[in-house]
């Protein structure tokens, strides 16, 4: 389906959860988010009539996501599910990769195509200080696992924050040299607990291709723009969701786990979709799509009431 502005819209980002089992700085407060009842989350059955639904209006891209994905009880079900949807072409997800030492197996099998895992750091006493509780040694463990269970090599989300983790820009590009990996460097959006942070936090992304001159343009992908090192066997995706939106080319819609639907990131508006069916979940999830904003105005702050845990990036 097109939207009011003459993009089209073929991508679901669905939330299964708000829960993890990290504490990003950026994301969450310490004490993490309360649990919600059961019956308060969009059950296995919801999920996969909201995805027939989306399906018929032109969604042809899935992406799992939350929360932590993998903390939602029977996420392998949820992903076995939506990939047996006719018209579903291409099913995703976006982990810390914690438990992939577990259910990367079950994943694959499930029919989730490509993993991409959030690293924002390769040092150990820094992923514990950004992540509050994590381990960088279960995440590295996560990412041998999903090799092993055959996932293509994982995008690598690595959000840049001046004074954090920026130092660590040479290291991360270093990792496509080698390997055919995609590390994508992603601006720190004022959302959240980070909404509040110094300016000095907020770095444009080209302060990659300061970092590492020797990058070479090629080409895009999506929302990225992409790089590569001579020679390297991977890229380096710039994503700059505030220097430089990429509304035009938006072609996503977001639903939370509590089954509302968001027609963009940074605006306050949602639609709810639990108790609709056949028709009337067609239309509500269509009427979503035409609300679509032409664009964000972050510049000016995001109106999203949200964490992102309770949307999923
Ligand atoms: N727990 C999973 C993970 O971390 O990959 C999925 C959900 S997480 C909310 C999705 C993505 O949003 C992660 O890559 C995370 O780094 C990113 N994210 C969270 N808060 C952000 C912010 N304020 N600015 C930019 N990216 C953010
Ligand atoms: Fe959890 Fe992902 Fe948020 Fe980190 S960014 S706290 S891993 S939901």
């Amino acid at each position: 389906m097109t939207d009011g502005f003459g993009r089209k819209i073929e991508y679901l980002r669905l939330s299964v959860t708000d829960l993890c089992n990290l504490r990003c700085q950026y994301c969450m407060g310490p004490e993490g988010v309360e649990k919600r009842a059961h019956r308060d989350i969009l059950s296995h059955e919801e999920i996969e009539e909201i995805v027939r639904a989306a399906v018929k209006l032109g969604v042809r891209k899935v992406r799992v996501t939350g929360g932590e994905p993998l903390v939602r009880p029977g996420v392998a079900d949820i992903c076995r599910r939506i990939s047996a949807v006719d018209g579903v072409e291409e099913l995703c997800m976006t982990t810390n990769g914690l438990r992939l030492p577990e259910l990367a197996g079950e994943l694959r099998r499930g029919g989730v195509c490509r993993l991409n895992v959030s690293l924002d750091t390769l040092r150990p006493e820094r992923y514990r200080e950004i992540t509050r509780t994590g381990s960088l040694k279960d995440a590295l463990a996560g990412l041998e696992a999903a090799r092993a269970a055959g996932f293509p090599p994982p995008k690598l989300n690595c959000v840049l924050m001046g004074g954090i983790n920026d130092d660590e820009i040479p290291d991360f590009v270093a990792l496509t040299e080698r390997e055919p990996v995609s590390v994508r460097f992603i601006e720190l959006m004022p959302i959240g607990p980070c909404r509040e942070w110094d300016r000095s936090r907020f770095i444009p992304a080209d302060a990659v291709l300061r970092a590492v001159p020797a990058l070479e343009p090629a080409g895009g992908d999506g929302v990225a723009r992409l790089y590569r090192l001579p020679n390297g066997r991977g890229t380096v995706g710039l994503i700059r969701p505030v220097s430089d939106h990429f509304c035009p080319a938006c072609n996503r819609i977001r639903i939370t786990a509590d089954g509302k639907l968001k027609p963009c990131l940074h605006s306050a508006a949602e639609i709810p979709l639990r108790g609709l069916h056949g028709p009337e979940l067609e239309a509500a999830i269509g009427a979503g799509i035409m609300a679509k904003p032409q664009r964000h105005h972050l510049e000016a702050g995001s109106d999203n009431i949200r964490n992102m845990n309770a949307i999923g990036g």
